[in-house]
């Protein structure tokens, strides 16, 4: 906390929630109807993960599908309507250790809030190949459930070894024609039936010792450069898509040092419901889910969030202000 921040004086908000994906929005949407009037700081990818997504086609009611970025303003607007205020701004350091809690927007401003909701979601994690920035949204992808019915009747390569590359493989098989299973090593990490699965349907490859070492194609990806690590052999593999699934990272970071996390850094919240082990921090999104990761079950515990923050201050705890 640096300690040039002054909280004399400063506002004091009965909700503050950090993040401006779906759970962030939706909780700021049920926080507002609840007349809890609360601040949303949108960080540094306002509109979440979904921002870096084009047509979304699974979310209920958009029976003709939507773009990612038009969702998530439809959900901000929603939220605003209401009475939520959404702010530029990223929250660089919390002190949870009383209520109300401390907060640092930006490294300079103050805020003090009774409650605080974190749906700071999680990010992807990409290779770092510059091409595969600049593809992102063009036949790049990390999110197979989202973007897998773009790729019918063609070839497609996919990164990773784990669990959720070996689970986007075998999702991809409905659509595409055939799959190369690009993997670092000659084994791997996923659990043993997700690997049986994988080993035996007949739309998979694994290519085995092999790293991508770049995406091709000018407008959209027609093809990624492989090269065999045992070997140093490169040569270059036509596709039309390219997903990555080496995993995820939870935006917690600031809340290590305070709140219980699992292995991995996702919040864990007391089973069947957004509480975390500090009384008035509600956690919900992706940074705390590892398993569904949807924008529906995003928005979900964004809803319940703002309903256990609803209730914790109605239940007036003693010593909030
Ligand atoms: P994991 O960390 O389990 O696997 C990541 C994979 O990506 C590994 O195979 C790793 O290779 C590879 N990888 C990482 N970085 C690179 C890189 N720079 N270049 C090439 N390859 C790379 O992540 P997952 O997202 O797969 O799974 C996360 C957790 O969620 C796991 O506990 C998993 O079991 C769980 N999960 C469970 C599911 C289910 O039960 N249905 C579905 C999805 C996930 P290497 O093996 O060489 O390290």
């Amino acid at each position: 906390m640096p300690s040039e921040v002054s909280f004399e004086g400063t506002e004091h908000q009965r909700v503050v929630i950090i993040g401006s994906g779906p759970a962030g929005y939706t909780a700021a949407l049920y926080a507002a109807r609840a007349n809890l009037a609360p601040i949303v700081y949108e960080g540094l990818e306002p509109g979440g993960q979904l921002t870096t997504t084009t047509d979304v086609e699974n979310y209920p009611g958009y029976v003709d599908g939507v773009l990612g970025p038009a969702m998530m303003e439809d959900f901000k607007a929603q939220a605003v309507r209401f009475g939520a205020e959404t702010r530029y701004g990223s929250v660089t350091h919390v002190n949870l250790s009383e209520r109300p809690f401390r907060i640092v927007i930006d490294e300079a401003k103050g805020v003090l809030a009774d409650t605080l909701i974190i749906a700071t979601g999680a990010s992807a994690r990409y290779l770092g190949l510059e091409n595969e920035k600049r593809l992102l949204g063009r036949g790049v992808s990390a999110c197979a459930t989202c973007d897998g019915a773009f790729f019918r009747d063609v070839e497609l390569a996919i990164v990773g070894g784990g669990d959720t590359a070996m689970e986007e493989a075998l999702f991809l098989t409905r659509f595409a024609s055939k799959i190369w299973l690009v993997h670092r090593r000659d084994e791997l990490r996923a659990s043993k039936i997700m690997q049986q699965r994988v080993k035996e349907h007949g739309k998979i490859e694994i290519i085995w010792n092999t790293i991508v070492t770049d995406v091709l194609g000018a407008e959209e990806v027609t093809g990624v450069r492989l090269r065999d690590v045992k070997s140093q052999a490169e040569r270059d593999l036509s596709v039309r898509g390219f997903f990555v699934a080496i995993g995820h990272t939870p935006n917690t970071d600031l809340f290590t040092s305070w709140l219980d996390m699992d292995s991995q850094g996702y919040i864990q919240t007391l089973p069947g419901s957004t509480r975390t082990k500090i009384q008035g921090v509600f956690a919900c999104g992706d940074a705390q889910d590892h398993v569904y990761r949807q924008a529906v079950t995003a928005a979900g515990t964004g809803c319940m969030a703002a309903i256990d923050a609803e209730r914790f201050l109605a239940s007036g705890p003693e010593d909030i202000s």
